[in-house]
C-alpha cells in the first residue's frame, strides 16, 4: 500500500470508533511480524521505536530503514513513527529519514515549556507533512529500578482545561494523556479513569493516544476506544511475553538451534499476539 500518517489513520479511526495499534519493534523479527498481522487482519498499523530504544538497542537509522521500507511494501496502510522524542536532533533525523509521525515528548517540563518545545517541533513536521503526537501528563512508568503509587496517581492525570489550551496552542495532531495507565509491565491492576478521559475528548478534538497500552483488560481496551482513545501504543507486554515464550521453547528444544530460529519465532510469536490485538482494538477489517 504506502506510507501514510499517524494524522489520516487515527482520524479514519476516530470516525469509525477504533483505535490504530502502534506497536514498537527493536528489531527486523519483531517488525515483520507486526506488518504480518497487519496484512493477515487487514489492518492499518503504526510501526514505532522509542528514543530511548535508539540508545538501549538499535540505531535509528538502520531500523528506520528497515520498517519505512516494510511500510513501502505493506499491502495495508502503515504510519512510521518516532516514539517518546525527547531530543530535537534525533526527531530531526527521523524526520530526515522519512517517517510520517514523530512524538515530542515534553512532558516531564512546565506547561509553557512543553508548549513551546512542541510548537517548534511541529511548524517543523508540518512543513514536511509529517504527523506530530505530543504528550500532557505526565505518564508514570514501572520497572528499572521504579515503582508507581497507584493510589497517588490521580495526581498525575491529564487536567482536560490544560489539554484544550494545550492543542490550540501548539498545533498537535495527536496527544498522548493520563488516565490511569502507566508504562511497563503493571505490577498492580490499573484503574483507569472513564470520567477523565470523557472530560478530555469533550474538549480536545484531536485523536488522544493512551501510551501503557500493553496489559490492559480487554474491556479497558473497549471502554477506551468508545471514549475517544484512537491510538494504543502497545510494547512492553508484547516484547515480554514473546521473550519469555521463546525462552520456554528453547529450553524445550533438544535438537540443534540456530538464532535464525529465534528470530523465525519471534516474528511468528510478534504476529500472533498483534492480530489478537488488532481483533480487540477493532482495526482489522479497516484497511
Ligand atoms: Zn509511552
Amino acid at each position: 500500500m504506502t506510507l501514510v500518517t499517524t494524522k489520516e489513520l487515527t482520524q479514519s479511526a476516530q470516525r469509525g470508533q477504533y483505535a490504530v495499534g502502534a506497536f514498537n519493534v527493536t528489531n527486523i523479527a519483531m517488525a515483520r511480524g507486526v506488518v504480518a498481522a497487519a496484512e493477515a487482519n487487514c489492518s492499518p498499523v503504526i510501526l514505532q521505536i522509542g528514543e530511548k530504544q535508539l540508545t538501549n538497542y538499535v540505531p535509528l537509522d538502520l531500523m528506520g530503514t528497515v520498517m519505512l521500507t516494510l511500510a513501502r511494501q505493506a499491502k495495508v496502510p502503515i504510519a512510521v513513527h518516532l516514539d517518546h522524542g525527547f531530543s530535537y536532533e534525533v526527531i530531526i533525523q527521523a524526520l530526515k529519514l522519512g517517517f510520517s509521525s514523530v512524538m515530542i515528548d515534553a512532558s516531564q517540563t512546565d506547561f509553557a515549556t512543553n508548549i513551546a518545545q512542541t510548537k517548534a517541533v511541529v511548524q517543523v513536521a508540518h512543513a514536511l507533512g509529517v504527523s506530530v503526537e505530543a504528550e500532557l501528563g505526565p505518564m508514570n512508568r514501572e520497572g528499572g529500578g521504579t515503582t508507581v503509587d497507584y493510589r497517588q496517581l490521580a495526581q498525575t492525570y491529564t487536567d482536560p482545561q490544560a489539554a484544550e489550551r494545550f492543542v490550540a496552542a501548539t498545533g498537535t495532531d495527536l496527544l498522548a494523556i493520563a488516565y490511569g495507565t502507566v508504562h511497563g509491565i503493571y505490577s498492580q491492576t490499573p484503574h483507569l479513569s472513564f470520567d477523565r478521559l470523557q472530560q478530555i475528548a469533550q474538549l480536545v478534538s484531536v485523536p488522544l493516544v493512551v501510551h501503557g497500552g500493553s496489559g490492559l483488560a480487554d474491556q479497558d481496551y473497549r471502554r477506551s476506544i468508545a471514549n475517544g482513545i484512537c491510538k494504543i501504543n502497545y510494547y512492553s507486554n508484547l516484547a515480554y511475553t514473546v521473550a519469555n515464550t521463546v525462552k520456554q521453547k528453547l529450553q524445550q528444544t533438544t535438537t540443534q538451534v540456530f538464532i535464525s530460529d529465534v528470530d523465525n519465532w519471534t516474528q511468528q510469536l510478534v504476529q500472533a499476539e498483534v492480530s489478537a490485538k488488532l481483533q480487540i482494538f477493532g482495526s482489522a477489517g479497516q484497511a
